[in-house]
Parts: structure tokens; C-alpha cells; sequence
């Protein structure tokens, strides 16, 4: 089984260390292949190249915005030619039915689509600014901020990483990247791709390794300019204590504990459909589910009892066989949401499907979860206030508009939620009430490369995708042009 090594400065080399982890198939706990176990020395290396490539050899920087934009577009083809490839990739070691894992990557071939093409949009803005000084014109221009870390989880493998690698490299950045160890293949691949389309040497870099090694060294380099993060609150908390050093931007794309609203006057069906998308899909490893499901006691009993049925029906099994759900992505995360069915059970819960491990016929060896209904929850329990990262859904009814705003914005995180009711009025008014980056209203989870992704509170600061996504990694450069060149008479003598 062949070994996965970093990409530094253009050439794909060992960690110092020797070391190996392997990659499991969390559909049959079977080893997929192996990486190279970085640790500081290595990482150390990768920033070292991404600054020289910034600083000196500069040949990404100064390429021109087309040049760099027919770059973007030809790794968009050769990840188009790997479609099939890439998606299988995501599924083997993420274990997401192939399906899903299609659909990404077609969002993340889209994604570097997408940013090619607003490299030559123009940006910066002129000013009307006051002529104490004597006339001046002022305007912006953009720049890219420089050496670029970023770390990444695994629950979306290769479209994490293209929503953060297609906008910094468009803006001209040098980048050192760190995939989630669990599910580092399709990233690889992809920087293979960027190696074949010949992205000058040190411009974009990978390090295979932990986030207690890689990522610290990463987020506490004095050499990197900017590091954005999608994962937990925890580790966002303590990227941002690293940063603090050299003063760094950041880029935080955290959890989420996400209210999804049902009132009486919804269309049922529709409301249960997209409550599943939002609660299973990915096997429920989404920051923004919204698993946090607020009934109205009008049809509370109907929406559940319909909620139940499709739940049960879900087909499990090995992703690449394409179930309606597959496993999550390892033992230890297993370990973690089957501790909060056990606590939601305690803490007086009633579970009306799902609630345990499923190893019938092909799932014997994997880690899969049956798909996990609670009824009659309430805020002060565990599975509502925390996010359990796995196909497990919490129901809490409601009476009142006021009492479901209320219940929906008690939480630290505030990713996004949605609305289901057919009184437009109503739901522009909870939209609004809700703090939260992303509402949904009669759908739950749609994305798009197109708008703006991010959350308040504790869910993050900064927001990807959409133009914002390239401003994150761009500096604003104020420029003042006096138009009269002589002596303005400040100084007298
Ligand atoms: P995680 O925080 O455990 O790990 C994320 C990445 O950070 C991994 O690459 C990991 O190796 C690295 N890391 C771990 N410790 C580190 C440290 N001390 N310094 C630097 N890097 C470190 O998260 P995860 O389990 O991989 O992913 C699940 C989490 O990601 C969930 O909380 C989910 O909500 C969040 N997420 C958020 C978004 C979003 O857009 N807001 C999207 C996807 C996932």
C-alpha cells in the first residue's frame, strides 16, 4: 500500500519523522492507505517555501489576474476528468454515500469555476475625500495578504478545501495547507493536480499530519500571515489564541447547534423532507444541521410520527453502495454521538427510533449509527445544547412564536437555522429574530459558491464563499494622490 507524502516546495518528499498513520475505511475499519506522520520540523519547512515563494521567487503574486485565472480553470478540468475518482475517494475514506460525495465534488470543481472568474472583476472602490491637504483623488486596491495557513476538518474532505484553497490562491497567495488526518485523500489528489498544471514551487504546499503538531505550528508561526480554520469551537478558540503572536488574520468556520422551526401552517410533508436533509445528511456530520427541531403543538404529533417513519426506513450500509446513509467517519466518533444517545435517554428523552449501532450483514465491522429520533426534548437537555455531529435528532414542541424564537437563540453557536410556515410575513419575521449567518426558509441546508457562508457567536468570524470568501484573503491598500505636485505652505520657514 503506497505511502502519502507532503507536497514542499514543488516536491513531494517524507516527513523527517519516518512515521506512518493509516487511513480507515470507517465503512469496514479496513486500512486505506497510509500518510506520512509530519511533525514541526516539516511544517516549518512548508512555511519557509510558501514565503519564499511570497517574498522572493514571487512568481504566483506577480502572475497577472488572466494568467492566474486560466490556471484556476484548467485544475477545474483536470478535477472535472477525476470526477469519479475524487468522489470515490471521499466516500472510502469518509464513508458518505456516493451520491453526496459526487455532489460535492461537483460544487468544489465549481468553487475554482467560480473564483477564476471574479479574479478579473474589478475591486477597490474610489473616495470623495476632503482637501484639507490640498486635492487629492483616493481610492483601494487589493493584495494578497501573503503566506496563508489553513486547517481543515473531515466531514466535507475536498469541498472544505477547495472553499478555502480556490480563493486564496486566486487572490495570489502562498499557501501551507493541513487536511484532517482522517480524510486526506481526495485533498492529496487534488494536490497533484495543482503539481501537473505547474503552480510555481512553494505557492501551494500540503503537510499530512496532527492538528496538535501541524495546525499548532501553522496558527503559531510568526512566518504565516493569515490562518483560517473550519472545525470545532475548541480548536478555533485555541487557533486564535495562537495567532495572537504576530497578530495574524484568522478565519473561523466553527460549530453549530442549528434551530430548525415548524410551525402549524407549514406544508407537512415538505417541512419532514427537509428536516431529514437536515439532520442525515452526511450522516448528520454537518455544521450547520439543524437537528434542533422546534414543533408547534398543532401538528407536533403528525409531523413526528411521519419524521419516525421515513427515519426508519432509511437504507444503511457502505457508502460506495450508494444507502441513503453510511458510516461515520471513525470508531472514536462512533464512540462519541452512541455517548449522546445514552445521555439523551438519562436525561429523559423518549427515543422513538434509532438509538444504537447498526452491523447487519455489510456494516458488521463499520461504524455505522441507526438514523435517531427524540421526542419531547427540552433545553436544558445535553442533545439540545451541545452538537452531536452524527444522524441524531432532538424534538422539542412549542406554543408561541415568541416562546420558539426564544428557545431557537439559546445557544452559544449561531451557524444557521430555518423556518417552515406558509405565512411569508411570519417567516421573515423569525429569519430576522434568528442570530444566525445562514436561515433557510421552506428548505434546509441548500449552499451555494455563490453567497456568503459563516456564523455569529461562537460559530466563527469571517465568512467563506461568494466575493467575501476572496476578500478574506485579500489586504485593502489605501492609495492618496495629491493632484497638485508643489509645496502646500504647512511649514512656513
Ligand atoms: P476538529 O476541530 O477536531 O479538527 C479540525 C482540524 O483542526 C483538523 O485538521 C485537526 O487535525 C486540526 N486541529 C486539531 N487540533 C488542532 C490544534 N490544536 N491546532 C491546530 N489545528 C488543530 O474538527 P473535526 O472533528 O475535524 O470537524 C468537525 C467540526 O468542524 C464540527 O464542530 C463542525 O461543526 C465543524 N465544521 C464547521 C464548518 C463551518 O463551515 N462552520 C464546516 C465543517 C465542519
Amino acid at each position: 500500500m503506497d505511502l502519502k507524502l507532503n507536497y514542499i516546495g514543488g516536491k513531494w518528499v517524507e516527513a523527517e519523522s519516518g512515521e506512518k498513520r493509516e487511513v480507515i475505511n470507517p465503512a469496514t475499519g479496513e486500512v486505506l492507505a497510509y500518510t506520512t506522520e509530519s511533525g514541526e520540523s516539516d511544517t516549518l519547512k512548508a512555511i519557509s517555501a510558501a514565503k519564499k515563494s511570497f517574498y522572493e521567487t514571487r512568481e504566483w503574486r506577480d502572475t497577472d489576474g488572466q494568467t492566474r485565472a486560466d490556471v484556476m480553470l484548467k485544475i477545474a478540468d483536470l478535477m472535472d476528468r477525476s470526477r469519479e475518482e475524487l468522489a470515490r475517494l471521499d466516500t472510502l475514506d469518509n464513508g458518505k454515500p456516493l451520491r453526496e460525495s459526487e455532489g460535492d465534488i461537483d460544487d468544489a470543481i465549481h468553487c475554482f469555476r467560480y473564483y477564476a472568474g471574479l479574479i478579473t472583476a474589478p475591486s477597490g472602490h474610489t473616495y470623495e475625500v476632503n482637501a484639507g491637504f490640498g486635492p487629492m483623488h483616493s481610492y483601494t486596491i487589493s493584495e494578497p495578504v501573503g503566506v496563508v495557513g489553513q486547517i481543515t476538518p473531515w466531514n466535507y474532505p475536498l469541498l472544505m478545501s477547495a472553499w478555502k484553497l480556490a480563493p486564496a490562491i486566486a487572490a495570489g497567495n502562498s499557501i501551507v495547507f493541513k487536511p484532517s488526518s482522517n480524510c486526506p485523500l481526495s485533498t492529496i489528489r487534488l494536490f497533484e493536480i495543482f503539481d501537473e498544471v505547474g503552480m510555481p514551487e512553494g505557492s501551494v504546499n500540503i503537510v499530512l499530519g496532527s492538528g496538535g503538531s501541524v495546525g499548532h505550528t501553522i496558527a503559531a508561526s510568526k512566518d504565516v500571515d493569515m490562518v483560517t480554520f473550519t472545525g470545532s469551537t475548541k480548536v478555533g478558540q485555541s487557533i486564535m489564541a495562537d495567532a495572537v503572536g504576530n497578530l495574524k488574520k484568522i478565519g473561523l468556520e466553527l460549530g453549530g447547534k442549528s434551530p430548525n422551526i415548524v410551525f402549524d401552517d407549514c406544508d407537512i410533508d415538505g417541512a419532514v423532507e427537509w428536516a431529514m436533509i437536515g439532520t442525515f445528511f452526511n450522516q448528520g456530520q454537518v455544521c450547520s444541521a439543524c437537528a434542533r427541531i422546534y414543533v408547534q403543538e398543532g401538528i407536533h404529533k403528525e409531523f413526528v410520527e411521519k419524521l419516525v417513519k421515513k427515519a426508519s426506513a432509511m437504507t444503511i450500509g457502505n457508502g460506495l453502495n450508494n444507502p441513503d446513509i453510511g458510516p461515520v467517519v471513525s470508531e472514536s466518533q462512533m464512540k462519541k454521538v452512541l455517548g449522546y444517545i445514552e445521555k439523551g435517554k438519562e436525561e429523559g428523552a423518549e427515543l422513538l427510533c434509532g438509538g444504537k449501532r447498526y452491523t447487519e450483514g455489510e456494516c458488521e465491522k463499520g461504524f455505522f449509527i441507526m438514523p435517531t429520533v427524540f421526542d419531547n426534548c427540552s433545553q436544558d437537555m445535553t442533545i439540545v445544547k451541545e452538537e452531536i455531529f452524527g444522524p441524531v435528532c432532538a424534538v422539542v414542541p412549542f406554543k408561541t412564536e415568541e416562546e420558539a424564537v426564544k428557545m431557537a437563540n439559546d445557544t452559544e453557536y449561531g451557524l444557521a437555522g430555518a423556518v417552515f410556515t406558509k405565512d411569508g410575513a411570519k417567516a421573515l419575521r423569525v429569519m430576522k429574530e434568528i442570530r444566525a449567518g445562514i436561515m433557510w426558509i421552506n428548505c434546509c441546508q441548500p449552499t451555494f459558491n455563490q453567497a456568503p457562508w459563516g456564523g455569529y457567536k461562537m460559530s466563527g468570524i469571517g465568512r467563506e464563499l461568494s466575493v467575501n470568501g476572496i476578500e478574506e484573503y485579500r489586504e485593502i491598500k489605501q492609495v492618496n494622490i495629491a493632484l497638485d505636485t508643489g509645496a502646500i505652505g504647512w511649514y512656513e520657514n
